[in-house]
This record gives C-alpha cells, structure tokens and sequence, in this order.
C-alpha cells in the first residue's frame, strides 16, 4: 500500500510520511539545531539567522547573541560579555578607552 511524502508528493510505503530525500531526520538544515542547549528555539528567528541577514558585525552580533539568551543561560556572566562587547565598540569605533569615566 502507498501514499504520498506530505512534502514533494513522492509516493511511499502507506507507513510513511515522508519520502527518503524529505524526511525531516535526513534533510535537517543547521539552523533547525542547536549545539549546547535548547534556548534559541522558542524564538521566530535565531539570534545567529538575524544578525546574517542584517550582515552585522561581530561585535553586534555577540550582544544579540548574549542579550537573547542571558535569562535562559549564564545570567550575569552573559549580561557582563554585552558589556565587554559595547566597550569594545567604544574603543574601536569611538577611541573611548575608559568607558567608565563617561558622563550619560
Ligand atoms: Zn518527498
């Protein structure tokens, strides 16, 4: 008995869902996992697919990587690394290389 992969139509064994080229364990994209934890997957969009597309720099994109997954992984440790992340900026970008003696 067949049926079709619910993807491209192909027919398959009636057991199936999917054909062999669309079934999601075989035809999995690198952005559908993730390595060290789960905390990305709850968002429309990774930090990592965002900051690609809007070609941001490294800088940037460590502090969207950092203020998307703070509260979910290392707290304070990650809120210090924006930090660190916005000093570099200053430095390179602005030549403020105490940021802390800055009045806002
Ligand atoms: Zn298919």
């Amino acid at each position: 008995m067949f049926s079709n992969c619910i993807t491209c139509g192909a027919a398959v064994d009636k057991s199936e869902s999917y054909c062999g080229k669309c079934h999601p364990k075989v035809n999995k994209k690198p952005l559908d996992e993730q390595a060290g934890g789960d905390h990305y997957k709850k968002y429309l969009i990774q930090p990592i697919e965002y900051c690609m597309v809007n070609k941001l720099n490294a800088c940037q994109a460590n502090i969207i990587k950092y203020a998307t997954r703070y509260a979910d992984k290392n707290g304070v440790e990650d809120l210090l690394k924006i930090k660190h992340y916005v000093d570099i900026i200053l430095q390179l970008e602005y030549s403020i290389n105490n940021p802390k003696e800055i009045e806002y």
